[in-house]
């Protein structure tokens, strides 16, 4: 079966067909500057996708641009598939499912009034998230769709780790809690380790994921199940990131709201877009260029790449004794697959833990690896993520029963 996966946002439109027999990615695109005057798709086909189609047109709304993306699928030239038939059904993330979701679903009317009643805490994605369902709807009725939700799967944690010190009232009355993000690929990570290491004979009980992007959070997972993570009610708390601050004490919101006088939503614009990476290191927020950066001798990238360092390396210890011990460690997404330095840093130091990197094995970008020593008694992988692929799996199982 082929699986369309969409990833809608605001103004534009990720997407994937994968074959799911083969699970080979064979058309992917772009679909940019929705509802505005001019606005571009970009689609990719062929051998590793390196074919390039752009059409600049206009995307009135979300339904005109899932139009384009179906036409460029079946287009005499640049297409992949006959008719739009072949596709059996639809994936879609979705940011938000709040505690009403702990795992993915058909798309019905009670999970698209869910996805809605999620909205006060996904204010810009779930919209966009449902506008994307909605318009596959129209253009492609009768296909199943399927929701997946990146909160899902963090849903498993105790009370003690996702309730937060503010009155339980607003627990009660506003659903004020953390939630966690990036579960999709948290589960899928954590998934493909414990079939990998159930292979290899490594211990698997209790895991650390750390997916580190340009968004980045760590989870604990023991057999299987979420206990913790980094990421909070929204995508900012936790680690520093690109451009996301991460923990910062409350207070410093007021703080630099009365001294700087801005109101309380851009200062939090502040934290989400101007601080991080970019903010510390006024370079980038491009891990690749922070640390060319700092190889050039820049002050604040290095300080930057230290606070990055160090930031992890105490969620690591944290999450570690939260567990009661480690087998575990896994490092994924854009830095953590390709950034051997920046995993040799975080590890640094945690011997006590059990953690010894092989230098020579941690030479590696994007692929399935050991990275840690024979005597280590944690084992540390680097295992690519891959969340288009897990949503068309979810996608997949649902829509088969
Ligand atoms: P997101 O999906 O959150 O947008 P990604 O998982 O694609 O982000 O990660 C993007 C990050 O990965 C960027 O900071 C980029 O610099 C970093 N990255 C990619 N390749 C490398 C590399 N070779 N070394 C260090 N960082 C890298």
């Amino acid at each position: 079966m082929k699986i369309l996966v969409i990833n809608a946002g605001s103004s534009s439109l990720k997407y994937q067909l994968i074959d799911m027999d083969t699970r080979d990615v064979i058309a992917k695109g772009l679909a940019e500057r929705i509802g505005m005057d001019s606005s571009r798709l970009t689609h990719r086909y062929g051998a590793d996708c390196a074919e390039k189609y752009v059409v600049d047109t206009v995307f009135k709304d979300h339904t005109s641009a899932i139009q384009m993306v179906l036409d460029a699928l079946v287009d005499a030239q640049h297409g992949v598939i006959a008719d739009t038939k072949e596709i059996g059904a639809v994936g879609h993330r979705v940011l938000h499912g709040g505690d009403k979701f702990t795992a993915s679903c058909i798309v019905d009317d009670a999970c698209k009034n869910a996805i809605r009643a999620c909205y006060p805490l996904g204010p810009l994605h779930n919209p966009a998230n449902l506008q994307g369902i909605l318009a596959c709807e129209k253009v492609m009725p009768g296909t199943p769709q399927v929701a997946v939700f990146d909160t899902a799967f963090h849903q498993t944690m105790p009370p003690k780790a996702f309730m937060y010190g503010v009155p339980k009232k607003y627990y009660d009355k506003h659903a004020v809690r953390r939630y966690g993000f990036h579960g999709t690929s948290h589960r899928y990570v954590s998934g493909r380790a414990a079939q990998l290491l159930e292979e290899k004979g490594y211990k698997h009980d209790k895991m650390i994921v750390a997916h580190l992007g340009n968004g980045s959070s760590l989870s604990a997972v023991v057999d299987g199940k979420c206990v913790d993570t980094s990421m909070g009610l929204t995508p900012l708390e936790g680690v520093l990131m690109g451009t996301r601050s991460g923990n910062v004490d409350p207070a410093v919101v007021e703080f630099i709201a009365n001294l700087e006088n801005l109101s309380v939503t851009n200062t939090l614009t502040m934290l989400n877009k101007e601080s991080g990476l970019l903010g510390i290191s006024g370079v980038s927020s491009d891990m690749r260029d922070v640390n060319a950066a700092a190889d050039a001798g820049n002050e604040n990238a290095k300080l930057a790449l230290d606070m990055w360092q160090y930031g992890i390396k105490k969620y690591i210890g944290a999450y570690a004794a939260a567990m009661g011990g480690l087998d575990t460690l896994i490092f994924t997404a854009g830095i953590g697959e390709n950034d051997a330095l920046g995993r040799w840093k975080v590890c640094e130091g945690l011997e006590f833990l059990g953690i010894k990197i092989d230098p020579e094995a941690n030479k590696v970008r994007g692929e399935e690896k050991l990275i840690s020593t024979p005597d280590s008694k944690v084992s540390v992988w680097v295992i690519p993520t891959n969340e288009e692929l897990a949503i068309a799996m979810d996608t997949l199982e649902l829509t088969s029963k």
